[in-house]
């Protein structure tokens, strides 16, 4: 997968490679899908839901800049995996998940699992996480028609949200860093995702 999928499409980040290399992905999928785990596609893990391509879990990682001291928010725990990968990459991890299912395999997964330093949450991500605000990454794997403003407001100084951005299946990838009370905006390219549900508050 490593080698195949990511090292030519331009995951270059010693650290990411090694994440990916270390999370065993099909811990994180239905086990009749397990013989797919590593094959360079989205797979489906419940209604509607999907665990992200491995090219675009380390796309996003590497694009976040993460650094091993940083406190990270990710939206959309479904699978769990994404956040496991960040596990490797960060200090803390915090994640929320909308689906209850979802949120309770996921944090099942990750207790069995031993990735400690995973705090999962059931609730609507698009309002973020105040009270372990501020974060030095924001992590949506789930496509938002607008960018939530909670986002914008719980980012530390320098922190980056990397965030898909459009209709379903057709949205634009953005890296946010924000400079002081400035937010600057990159865009990163194409990307399909499931939508980000929610009561979103335009940032
Ligand atoms: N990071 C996941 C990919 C999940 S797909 C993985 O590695 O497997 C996106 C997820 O976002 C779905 O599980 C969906 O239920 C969730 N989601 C959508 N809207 C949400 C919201 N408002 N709050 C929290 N989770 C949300």
């Amino acid at each position: 997968m490593v080698v195949e999928q990511l090292e030519p499409r331009g995951i270059v980040d010693p650290r990411v490679l090694e994440a990916m290399e270390w999370v065993p992905r099909h811990e994180f999928v239905p086990p009749e899908l397990a013989g797919l785990a590593y094959e360079d596609r989205a797979l489906a893990i419940g209604p509607e839901q999907t665990i992200s391509q491995p090219y675009t879990v380390a796309f996003m990682c590497q694009e976040a800049r993460l650094a091993a001291g940083d406190k990270a928010l990710e939206i959309g725990t479904g699978s769990g995996y994404g956040a496991a990968v960040l596990a490797l990459l960060a200090r803390e991890v915090h994640t929320i998940e909308r689906v209850e299912s979802l949120y309770r395999e996921a944090r099942d997964r990750m207790r069995r699992l031993g990735y400690r330093n995973v705090h999962c949450y059931l609730d609507d991500g698009t309002a973020g996480l105040a009270r372990e605000a501020p974060f030095d990454a924001i992590i949506c794997t789930a496509g938002a028609e607008q960018m939530p403003r909670a986002y914008f407001e719980q980012l530390a100084v320098g922190g980056r949200l990397i965030i898909p951005v459009g209709p379903p299946s057709q949205q634009q990838m953005y890296r946010v860093t924000r400079q002081g009370e400035h937010f600057e905006r990159e865009s990163l390219g194409s990307f399909g995702f499931v939508p980000l549900l929610g009561n979103i508050e335009r940032g």
